[in-house]
Formats: structure tokens, C-alpha cells, sequence
């Protein structure tokens, strides 16, 4: 006997009568008779194709599906109406209002007799234009993906920590490892980046790890056969299985190749400028002296400002070979005995014969002496002086004070000028850098001398940092630790 309540106590028997039902259900549901002829279709059916049950009795349904659809949808109705299985079809139909088609899913069911003979077919067809319209833009970016993939423009690899366990055609031709090694899971990204960029490497998956995505980085792998290529790596870790992140990486080495010929311009260049501008120069002080001696001192002072000009080029060519010689990791230092108060003195008296119109001030001891490359030294306090006064133009007092702690020497060097936009603190020491204000396209200058200088501190195992605000001078501080240059011997 028919039960009427489920275990919940709603009831089992619709509250509506079943025309109602079919009347107001937005569905298309239609019936069809055992040789597949429809017998009946729901008004929202109707009104959905605009059309009246007489249009769409029998075979008349058969019109307002999409031409290119019609053939597979009948053959799959009559595999179903002979066979008796479940009847299911995508295809697209004519809304009668828009003129339009949409995709419709039908499903339908045979319902029997006592004796197992098929009477009719119970069927529903629903809209279903939103979802293939989705599942299109999803087939779409995937296809975009799987071209990017496949192209061979960008190496694409997935690793589980170290291993590297998918991995694209143009990665493997770039590191010459085969599909092979990497089902044998013998690519390992510690083992095929270069042993100098290990660190940054490490840095980088830290980086991945904590924020789930990476700056790109240039790094240089080691292929199979040794070789190295320059290479950009950038990543994500993949949502939905944080183990795993997923890499491109792009060949890096044409670009590599074309900073390195620059740079073998630069210090090709400057190499050859070096020597004739040291005899001009020679050539100069020499007629210059001979003019003095002569009593043409109208002549000679002429020919001081060409001298003057020639120290320039002169300085700014030694930036240039210095700099070149920095990227190359081939700028040479001596280890010495530094007393660096005296140098500091020193430094400071040219510099204050070269220009009277900014008093330098030294002030602080230094009661020891400190071990590393003197020449550099005086190299990196004659930039900071010779900046402070280049950019103060409204003559004022330069600074230099000494501080001396159980741990570091610092020197700060202080203007009164122009200052630095807060901004720009790390950027003035970038190779090339120059602050582009109007009031200093006149100063002569590379944007080199700022990085050298950087350069020497670091290889002296010390710091700079700069303290300045736009308008407001700046205070330049170099600390040089007394435990990383090695010795510290009593002065005397
Ligand atoms: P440059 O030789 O062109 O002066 P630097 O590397 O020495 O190059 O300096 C980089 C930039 O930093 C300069 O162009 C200048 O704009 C700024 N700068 C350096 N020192 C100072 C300073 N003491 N006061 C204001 N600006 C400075």
C-alpha cells in the first residue's frame, strides 16, 4: 500500500493537481508518444518557442531545432525510442521571442505498463545557454593556455619542492634534459641553477612561500651539458594544491648578450679615450707652465680652463672604466694600513683648494687604523665631498663628522643643498641614475659615482645610507665595520 507520508511528515501527495503543475513550471516538458511523436508540450514550452501545440504535435517540434543539430538529435532519439533507454540531448532551439537559439538539455523516460510495454515518454528540456556559454569561455582559456604552453616561446615547469615534475617541450630543449630524465624525476631546480644564484633562488621560493607568487628574477641554469644560460624565472603556487607551484621561465640569454656587448663598448671605449686624454692633459700643464714662465699669464689661464675641462672628461672616463669594471666583478683593491682620519683631512684640504667656496669641516677622531684599500677610499670620500658641494649651489658649510664605536667607523658627510626626495634614497645609487630635476640638467655628471661608491663600501664589508629631504640637504653615512676589515691596529 502507497504510504502518503515520508518520515518527516510532509506529505508525499502534490498539494497542486498535476496540470497546474505542468502549466506553471518553467521547464519545457513535453510528452511523446512510444514511436517518439509528441503528444503534448507545457504552455511555458509553448510560449518559450512562441508557438502553438498544433505547430509542434507529431514531428512539428522538428522546426525550431538548429539545423546543424536536427541530425544528431534524431538519431539519438531513435536509439532511445527503439531501445527504451534514457533519451538525453543537447541541442539548440529557437526562442521565438529573441529569434535566437539557446541550448537546451532534453532528458526524457519511458513510462510503462503493468506489463512492461512502453506507453509514453515523460520529457523535460532545459535552458542550459549559461553553462555552455561558461563551459565555452573555460574551453577558450584553456585552449589560450595549452598555446602558451605548447608554444616555444616560454619553458613552463611544475615542482613539488625541489623536484621538478612537470615540465613543457621548449624548458626541456632549453636545458637539454629529455622527457626522460624527468620522468625518472631527475631534474631538481637546486641542482640545475647556477651555484652563484643560489641564494637569490632560496630567497625567491621563501618569497613564493610566504606570498604564494614571486618577483621575477634573472638567474642562469646549468643545462644538461654544462653550459649556462641566462635565464627570467617568475612563479605561483598553485591554489588548489599549495605542494605544488608552477614556473615559466624565459631565455634571457639575447638580452644577456647584448648588456654584455655594452658593456664591452663601455670599457672598450673608455680604455681608448684614457690614453690620448692623459697626453692632452700632460700636453697642456706643459704649455700651460712654459706660458706662466713666458709672462703670457692671459694665455695660460686659458688654457688652465682647458686643463679644467680635460679633469673632467678625465674623471668622468675613470667613472665609466670603474663602473665597467664593477659589473665585470673585476675592480681591484689592495689590502693596506688605512689611518682613515688623516686621508679624511687630506681629502678634505684638496678638496678645498679645488673649491673655496664651500668651507669643509672635519670634525671627530679616529684612534685607529683601519685595514683596506686606501686609493679606493679617498675615491669614495672625494665623490661624497665633491657631490655635496656640486649639489649646493647656494655656498654653504660641508660637514664631515667621525664616530668611532667598539663595532664601526662611521663617517657622515653632511650639505646643506638641494636635498633627496624621500623616494629616490635607494635609486641615486642604481648604475646610470641621476635625479632628472630641471635645476640639475646643468651639473656635468654619469650617475656613476653614487654606485662606485656603494661598490667600495660593500666590498669593505660596510653600509651607506643616505638621510635627506627634498630642499633640506643631505647627510650621507658611511660605516665601515671594524670587525670585517679584518685588523685593527693602534695608530702611531
Ligand atoms: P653624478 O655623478 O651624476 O652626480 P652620482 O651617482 O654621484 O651621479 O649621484 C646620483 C644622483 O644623486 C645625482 O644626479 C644627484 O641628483 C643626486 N645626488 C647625489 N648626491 C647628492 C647630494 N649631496 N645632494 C643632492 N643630490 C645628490
Amino acid at each position: 500500500m502507497l504510504n502518503d507520508t515520508s518520515p518527516t511528515g510532509a506529505s508525499l501527495v502534490p498539494p497542486l493537481d498535476l496540470s497546474t503543475f505542468l502549466r506553471t513550471i518553467p521547464e519545457l516538458v513535453w510528452t511523446a508518444q512510444p514511436d517518439g511523436r509528441i503528444e503534448y508540450v507545457n504552455a511555458w514550452g509553448c510560449r518559450l518557442l512562441q508557438a502553438n501545440f498544433e505547430q509542434l504535435r507529431d514531428d512539428g517540434w522538428r522546426q525550431f531545432v538548429h539545423p546543424e543539430d536536427l541530425e544528431r538529435t534524431l538519431a539519438l532519439r531513435q536509439h532511445a525510442f527503439e531501445t527504451g533507454d534514457p533519451y538525453e540531448a543537447e541541442f539548440r532551439l529557437r526562442d521565438g521571442q529573441a529569434g535566437t537559439y539557446r541550448w537546451f538539455l532534453a532528458r526524457a523516460l519511458p513510462v510503462r505498463d503493468t506489463a512492461g510495454q512502453i506507453t509514453h515518454w515523460l520529457g523535460i528540456s532545459t535552458d542550459i545557454e549559461k553553462q555552455k556559454w561558461r563551459e565555452e569561455a573555460l574551453c577558450q582559456s584553456q585552449e589560450r593556455v595549452r598555446a602558451l604552453v605548447d608554444s616555444n616561446i616560454i619553458g613552463i615547469i611544475v615542482a613539488e619542492g625541489e623536484e621538478i615534475v612537470e615540465a613543457n617541450d621548449t624548458f626541456l630543449r632549453m636545458t637539454g634534459y629529455s622527457r626522460e630524465d624527468l620522468l625518472q624525476r631527475r631534474i631538481n631546480w637546486v641542482h640545475i641553477t647556477a651555484p652563484e644564484d643560489l641564494d637569490r633562488t632560496r630567497q625567491a621560493h621563501q618569497e613564493l612561500a610566504h606570498y604564494q607568487s614571486m618577483q621575477p628574477y634573472e638567474k642562469e641554469y646549468v643545462c644538461k651539458d654544462g653550459s649556462h644560460l641566462p635565464v627570467l624565472v617568475g612563479g605561483v603556487v598553485f591554489p588548489y594544491d599549495p605542494s605544488q607551484s608552477i614556473y615559466f621561465v624565459l631565455d634571457n640569454s639575447a638580452r644577456k648578450e647584448l648588456e654584455q656587448r655594452k658593456e664591452n663598448f663601455l670599457s672598450m671605449a673608455s680604455h681608448e679615450l684614457k690614453t690620448p686624454l692623459t697626453a692632452v692633459k700632460m700636453r697642456i700643464q706643459l704649455a700651460k707652465t712654459r706660458l706662466m714662465k713666458q709672462g703670457y699669464h692671459e694665455a695660460a689661464a686659458v688654457l688652465a680652463k682647458a686643463e679644467g675641462s680635460v679633469k673632467l672628461l678625465e674623471r668622468l672616463i675613470k667613472e665609466l672604466l670603474d663602473g665597467s669594471r664593477i659589473q665585470a666583478g673585476k675592480l681591484e683593491y689592495v689590502q693596506e694600513p688605512v689611518d682613515l682620519e688623516a686621508l679624511l683631512s687630506e681629502v678634505a684640504d684638496t678638496m678645498q683648494q679645488v673649491s673655496a667656496t664651500h668651507p669643509i669641516v672635519v670634525r671627530g677622531t679616529i684612534p685607529c687604523t683601519l685595514i683596506g684599500d686606501k686609493g679606493r677610499l679617498e675615491q669614495v670620500f672625494i665623490n661624497l665631498i665633491s657631490n655635496a658641494i656640486t649639489y649646493s649651489p647656494s655656498a654653504t658649510t660641508i660637514e664631515i663628522d667621525c664616530h668611532v664605536s667598539s663595532e664601526a667607523v662611521t663617517v657622515s658627510v653632511r650639505d646643506h643643498g638641494i636635498g633627496i626626495p624621500q623616494e629616490l634614497h635607494e635609486k641615486i645609487f642604481e648604475r646610470f641614475y641621476r635625479i632628472s630635476d630641471l635645476s640639475q640638467r646643468a651639473v656635468p655628471g654619469l650617475g656613476m659615482g653614487l654606485y662606485i661608491v656603494a661598490e667600495i663600501v660593500r666590498h669593505h664589508g660596510g653600509t651607506i645610507q643616505v638621510e635627506s629631504e627634498a630642499g633640506n640637504g643631505s647627510t650621507f653615512h658611511v660605516m665601515l665595520p671594524l670587525k670585517r676589515l679584518r685588523t685593527v691596529l693602534p695608530r702611531g
